[in-house]
């Protein structure tokens, strides 16, 4: 018989989504009259917009015709078009066409690039963060060396964001050489880094050798123009970051399954090799492109109509987002103490109930009020006392939801 990866017994015991969804189903067996509403998970809800669905639909029509069919694509980094449309109409020029690597999603792109740092490096994390880049690094064998407590793994670096440090790390605690995650906006909490604050942790990467994994797969929900919506509008990013995006969440592509990520060419390892070559070499090694008829998806995605589309998908989250904050700033929840967090820029509540376990609001919020959240503990050892309330959801949901937490006793 052949052993199991040793990697992955230093995983620690099940995957946040999976516990809340034994929780729910045990929930709804017990109580079948309950009309259960998730504000939970971060699964998009609304259907794809008119001009991406129709352009998707013809090209895969198209697909059935001698003249429309396409097998493997000539590059597995993606079609040339969509590469340019990235470069030009999501960063304005600033990253070249040839700096793109259209993928099927962000997840899967964070999977694959930490492959091309391997066991040894040291990685830090803002805690609390989106369970993959924990996770995946315990796979690869560059974390979990020694099993997880409760305060994480101790070969992690856990970068705590609370309300007291803005959401913002201090980075002395970051080792040099080290891959730092960073996400903004951020998943839980919906903070989202300014320019000063990114600086900061690019020059402080650059100073330290560290290559920053830039997750901005929530970019297009920021509205506050001051905001920076990639890191490569920082001053010396190109030289120690890459980013990753998709189309899961502005166009609805949870399901689609398209993504990119932005490596520069200036980005390298210690020895000078540009991370670029390799990321090149992996992909064409594992991975045969993105789906054809996504592509068509994300290039129409990128027409003006479609942007237009994306900015109104969005917009509909963030107005979920603004009813669900006025319902937790409620008397109950005033008298109560509870710290609501959300600047309007993500489609996440991230909500403070001091003195109380995550796991236990989770519980008492599904029992009360029959509406699934996300326990912040879930995310990390910082995420302990908090709650996630995502936006995404049908408006009559939402509604109903809020209508049910104005009754919750606190
Ligand atoms: C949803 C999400 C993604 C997107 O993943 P896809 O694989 O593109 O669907 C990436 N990062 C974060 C933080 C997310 O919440």
């Amino acid at each position: 018989m052949i052993e199991r990866n040793p990697a992955f017994d230093n995983l620690a015991a099940g995957y946040l989504f999976p516990e809340i969804g034994k929780r729910r189903r045990a929930y709804a067996a017990a109580h079948p009259e309950a009309k259960i509403i998730s504000l939970g998970i971060g699964n998009t809800t609304e259907p794809l917009t008119p001009h991406i669905a129709t352009a998707m639909a013809d090209y895969a029509k198209g697909l059935g015709t001698v003249a429309g069919y396409s097998g493997y694509g000539d590059d597995s980094a993606g079609e040339p078009a969509l590469r340019e449309k990235i470069a030009s109409v999501l960063y304005d020029g600033i990253i070249k066409a040839d700096e793109v690597f259209v993928s099927d999603g962000a997840k899967c792109d964070v999977g694959r690039i930490q492959q091309l740092f391997g066991a040894n490096v040291s990685v830090a994390v803002q805690d609390p963060a989106y369970p993959v880049y924990v996770d995946g690094s315990v796979m690869v064998g560059a974390a979990g060396k020694t099993p997880a407590t409760e305060a994480g793994y101790q070969d992690i670096v856990y970068m705590p964001c609370l309300p007291e440090n803005n959401f913002f790390p201090d980075l002395s605690v970051v080792k040099p050489n080290s891959l730092i995650y960073f996400c903004s906006p951020n998943n839980p909490t919906g903070a989202v880094a300014t320019k000063e604050q990114l600086q900061q942790l690019v020059d402080f990467a650059k100073k330290n050798g560290c290559i920053i994994i830039f997750d901005s797969a929530y970019s297009a929900f920021i509205r506050d123009e001051n905001l920076p919506k990639t890191i490569f509008q920082i001053e010396g990013a190109k030289e120690c970051a890459l980013e990753i995006n998709s189309f899961s969440k502005p166009a609805g592509f949870t399901g689609v399954r398209l993504g990119w990520s932005i490596v520069p060419k200036a980005l390298k390892f210690a020895d000078g090799t540009p991370v670029q070559a390799l990321w090149s070499r992996l992909i064409n090694t594992f991975f045969n492109g993105a789906s054809n008829i996504a592509q068509a998806g994300g290039l129409a995605a990128l027409d003006p109509e479609g942007v237009q589309e994306m900015r109104q998908l969005t917009d509909f989250y963030l107005e979920n987002a603004a009813l669900i904050k006025k319902a937790l700033e409620g008397e109950n929840f005033r008298v109560a103490g509870v710290e609501v967090y959300g600047q309007g820029n993500a489609p996440y509540l991230w909500v403070r109930f001091p003195g109380k376990k995550s796991w236990d609001m989770f519980d008492k919020i599904l029992d009360e009020c029959h509406v699934v959240t996300t326990p912040g503990a879930g995310f990390g050892p910082a995420g302990e006392s908090f709650i996630r309330f995502s936006s995404f959801g049908h408006r009559e949901a939402v509604e109903e939801a809020c209508r049910r937490l104005a009754n919750l006793k606190l």
